[in-house]
């Protein structure tokens, strides 16, 4: 209890888009080389997420469905280097109070899969045997049928489904060594196979940001005491009409940070070109125990330890790398 109340709990069922988050964060977690995601009428009615991670075993399923029930934090201590995508040990939970949510998981172990299903709140998970590869599949129909007034904040099938193809490539460009799929209504939408080679990296971030950014692109890999960045800047050859192109991850978490972005329209605006936001795919990796993820329970938010150390090390490798290449 201790701990559950130090993790704050905060709403992670806002929207489609933000169970596909949680499914998804799930299967990354577990380890899942493969991740193929379904979904239909913009995830109101399905979303399926099937991976080939460790799977679950039987006596852990309603462990899982369980608030605040994780296997990824033992201890207080372990908040300060987490590792994992999640931790707070409540996403299934939350979407199986509004929806109905099957688990259906295979650790290895075991001579078959089994299925748990959840429905509402309080609902006790039944358990029944399945046939499943190793790994999971969570596949959570009729989102908020129970909650009838947060449906109705939802938007148009096809925005809420481009809500979720976002968040999809948010992460697909967060771990290239994983293949990624998604389908709409039957359809197959992409295939990011998994992209381990610089050349194949590229390929995907050209898949999923646009050829252009790709061909205006300079990549980008500095490494100095203990902090590496990397990724791709665009040159202000790349225009680009649509909402600005800007991922940044820090040790594979996509954030949105002030400090951050300040540093990098800095060091753009310094050696290229005043006025203009600069467009960029970019991950920061530095000991998990100088930055702390839980600030905020979306997770978007992170706070350094040595916020002055970071954006210096931004600003002046970015000026670097541009003044390079300045056309
Ligand atoms: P958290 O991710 O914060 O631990 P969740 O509610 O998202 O909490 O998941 C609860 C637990 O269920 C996880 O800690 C994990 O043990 C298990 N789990 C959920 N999804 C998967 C998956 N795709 N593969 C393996 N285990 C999973
Ligand atoms: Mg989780």
């Amino acid at each position: 209890p201790r701990l559950a109340n130090q993790i704050a709990a905060g709403e992670v069922v806002e929207r489609p888009a933000s169970v596909i988050k949680e499914l998804v964060e799930n299967s990354v977690d577990a380890g899942a080389k493969q991740l193929d995601v379904e979904i239909e009428n913009g995830g109101v009615k399905l979303m399926r997420v099937r991976d080939n991670g460790c799977g679950i075993g039987k006596n852990d399923l309603p462990l899982a469905l369980s608030r605040h029930a994780t296997s990824k934090i033992y201890h207080l201590d372990d908040l300060e280097a987490v590792g994992t995508l999640g931790f707070r040990g409540e996403a299934l939970a939350s979407i199986s109070s509004v929806a109905r949510l099957k688990l259906t998981s295979n650790d290895g172990q075991q001579d078959t899969a089994w299925c748990a299903q959840a429905e509402g709140r309080d609902m006790e998970a039944e358990l029944s045997p399945a046939a499943h590869p190793q790994g999971t599949t969570v596949e959570v129909r009729d989102l908020f049928f129970n909650t009838p007034a947060r449906r109705k904040f939802l938007r148009t099938e096809k925005t809420e489904y481009s809500r979720i193809e976002d968040i999809l490539k948010r992460i697909a460009l967060s771990r290239f060594e994983l293949g990624f799929s998604l389908k709409n209504n039957g359809k197959v939408v992409h295939n990011w196979r998994p992209a381990n080679s610089l050349a194949e990296q590229e390929r995907r971030v050209a898949q999923i940001c646009g050829p252009a950014f790709m061909e205006n692109a300079v990549h980008v890999d500095i490494n100095r005491t203990g902090l590496r960045l990397w990724g791709w800047v665009a040159l202000p050859t790349f225009s680009r009409s649509q909402a600005d192109l800007q991922h940044f991850y820090v040790n594979g978490r996509a954030i949105k940070d002030r400090l951050v972005a300040h540093a990098v329209k800095q060091a753009y605006q310094d050696v290229l070109y005043h006025g203009r936001h600069p467009a960029y795919v970019l991950y920061l990796e530095l000991d998990p125990a100088n930055v702390d993820v839980n600030v905020h329970p979306t997770k978007h938010e992170v706070r350094f330890r040595d916020g002055r150390l970071v954006h210096d090390f931004l600003f002046s490798s970015l000026h670097k790398a541009l003044a390079d290449v300045r056309p």
